[in-house]
């Protein structure tokens, strides 16, 4: 029994390949891969910092799903790739800064409330662990570089809920943020501490709508011969 891991090193070679390494039954992905690295191939690079599912570094895809390596417990013939949409440093490893960044941007935009510093003023409380799960599930992110993502919108809803200075907030997602969403839900799927990223961006629609904006797709339909201009 085997899985496959792609392997990229950006120094070396232009394109990934695929190898196959034993698999350990039993035991999670994490520790296949300490395995692997301990006893066959040195070389094997990858994350993985608390091995309890708080760190969200270890995170991976498998079989093209987001999984966190230190929970999942992998089967015969599973295909181990690194994070969708982030450039691979090697390996497993990817720059995050680009996913991160968005998260900052978008917090930039709320202009006095520096809520990643540990702003005294607002303090946004949520369970997410930054791993990223959601970014890489999510399709827009394949046409839109510049959408914001799930936990960063995640992240807004969060504020919104505990600050009274919320029109700056929601101001900041009208563009490549709120109204870019499918609403597909597979950030949700993916998320490992089970929180719901769609129905949050659902919820900043609304509040959105609430204070004055609207779908700008919207005003880009054909209603054809039912067309509200026909009544
Ligand atoms: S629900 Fe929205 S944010 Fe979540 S994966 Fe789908 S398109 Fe992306
Ligand atoms: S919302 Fe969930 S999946 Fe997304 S980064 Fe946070 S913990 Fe990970």
């Amino acid at each position: 029994m085997n899985i496959t891991i792609r392997r990229f090193d950006k120094r070396k070679e232009p394109q990934s390949i695929e190898m196959s390494y034993p698999l350990f039954e039993g035991v999670t992905l994490l520790e296949n891969l300490i395995k692997i690295k301990t006893t066959t191939d040195p070389s094997l690079s990858f994350n993985g910092v608390c091995r309890s599912g708080v760190c969200g570094s270890c995170a991976v895809s498998v079989n093209g799903k987001a999984k966190l390596a230190c929970s999942y417990k992998p089967s015969d013939g599973d295909v181990i790739e690194p994070l969708a949409y982030h450039e691979v440093e090697r390996d497993l490893i990817v720059d995050k800064t680009k996913a991160h960044k968005t998260l900052k941007t978008s917090y930039a935009h709320l202009s006095s409330i520096a809520i990643l510093e540990n702003s005294s003023k607002v303090t946004v409380q949520s369970d997410c662990i930054l791993c990223d799960s959601c970014y890489s599930a999510c399709p827009v992110m394949a046409v839109n570089s510049d959408f914001l993502g799930p936990f960063a919108l995640t992240k807004v809803y969060r504020y919104t809920l505990q600050s009274n200075e919320n029109k700056k907030a929601i101001d900041a997602i009208q563009t490549s943020g709120v109204w870019d969403c499918t609403l597909c839900g597979e950030c949700t799927l993916a998320c490992p501490q089970g929180i719901d990223p769609k129905m949050d961006i659902m919820n900043l629609r609304s509040i959105s709508v609430q204070n004055g904006h609207s779908d700008p797709n919207f005003a880009n339909m054909s209603f054809g011969d039912f067309g509200f201009n026909n009544f």
